[in-house]
């Protein structure tokens, strides 16, 4: 689809480019991740997070805003670089899906720091299980053994599919062992990813899906202390993906596989409230991964290792995100352009364009 401008002409003849603010919906989401194609996609995303991971003290840093509620939550996760500013709204409502809707939808925004004004409005739904993956992915590249090729999927909802997408990209898994409480979650994973050149085994338990995994992924929705991992099931020298908890009162790991492993995280203040780590003592000690990846800290260091990606998603990812898309669109036409900011000629004539859009 071209720009197209949705302005209304009469109202406020000719807005400036500054008030028109291109809107990337969920259709021209889509278009953009099928023109770059979805491992490109995911592997330059990488890079954008991996290179805003790196410059992490530069970012406005806060907690993420929630809102909970007995059914789920809904959060606003701002950041900025001091040049752009971005944020997102997301819910997390597991039961939706049995009424039919998404657990996980967003949008996001991203403004001019300079003006204020926003220069990318866009659907984040479909692009935050992209950032999801593609920060669990890096996080892995830089945690996982070396020469990873299985990885246990354990949760086959929405977010499945681009965690396996992601960890192909970046880390060159290619095996996958799929294990869900609902078996239409797995058919749905097998159905989607077959003939993409993955190997593909659905297990009828986590343990099953566990064998011979160096990777294991945590994604299930559940608004309650899970227990989906035990410490019986889990082997020395393996990576954990956990993506799942990200609440608090909604964790996955049993507490014994924390105490046994080294625990990496986002942004702590975030973590210790929302992530697995809720169940330990705040002072439990864990690596930021910024730091890893900035080659401050040491991030696996030995072959028996459990390495813990305690994942919540953090606001700088989504920023990430918003960037990357901005930049794609420059040389795309992924995108509408939204009448959305006041543009009087005189600026500070707002009542006056008011009055004249009545004639
Ligand atoms: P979804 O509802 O589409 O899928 C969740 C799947 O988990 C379902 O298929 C369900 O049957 C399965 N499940 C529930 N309990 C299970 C159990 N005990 N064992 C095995 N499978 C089980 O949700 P989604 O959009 O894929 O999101 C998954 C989780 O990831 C949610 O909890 C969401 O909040 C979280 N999430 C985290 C991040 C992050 O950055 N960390 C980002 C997006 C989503």
């Amino acid at each position: 689809m071209s720009p197209q401008n949705t302005s209304q002409p009469g109202h406020n003849p000719e807005p400036s480019d500054l008030a028109l603010v291109p809107f990337v919906s969920v259709d021209h989401m889509m278009s953009l991740v099928h023109r770059v194609g979805i491992e490109r996609f995911l592997l330059e995303l990488s890079e954008y997070i991996e290179s805003d991971f790196k410059r992490w003290e530069l970012f406005d840093k806060t907690p993420r805003i929630a809102s909970h509620s007995k059914e789920g939550v809904i959060e606003l996760m701002p950041t900025s670089d001091g040049e752009d500013y971005g944020f997102k709204y997301v819910n997390g409502h597991p039961k939706n899906t049995k009424e039919g809707l998404q657990t996980v939808t967003a949008f996001g925004l991203l403004a001019d720091v300079a003006t204020g004004y926003p220069v990318l409005l866009t659907e984040m739904t479909v692009l935050t299980a992209l950032r999801t993956a593609a920060t669990s992915a890096t996080v892995a590249k830089h945690l996982a053994p070396k020469g990873s090729r299985t990885m246990a999927m354990i949760g086959n909802g929405a977010q499945s599919e681009f965690q396996a997408f992601a960890f192909r990209a970046i880390c060159g898994v290619d095996k996958l062992r799929l294990y869900d409480i609902d078996p239409r979650a797995t058919e749905k994973v097998v159905r989607n990813l077959s003939g993409l050149g993955f190997d593909i085994v659905a297990c009828g338990s986590p343990e099953e899906s566990m064998e011979g995994a160096e990777i294991i992924t945590t994604c299930t929705a559940d608004k309650q202390l899970a227990t989906i991992l035990t410490d019986n099931m889990v082997g020395n020298g393996v990576h954990i993906n956990a993506v799942g908890g990200d609440c608090p009162g909604k964790t996955e790991l049993h507490k014994d596989i924390l105490l046994r492993s080294e625990i990496f995280v986002e942004f702590p203040p975030q973590t210790r409230v929302e992530g697995e780590i809720q169940q330990l003592p705040g002072d439990h000690p864990v690596t930021e991964m910024w730091r890893v990846m900035s080659g401050e800290a040491p991030g696996r260091t030995s072959a028996g290792q459990i390495t813990l990606f305690d994942s919540v998603g953090f606001a700088i990812e989504d920023f990430s995100a918003l960037r990357y898309v901005r930049d794609k669109l420059k040389d795309g036409d992924e995108f509408i352009l939204l009448d959305m900011l006041a543009d009087p000629d005189d600026p500070r004539d707002l009542f006056g364009m008011l009055q004249r859009a009545k004639g």
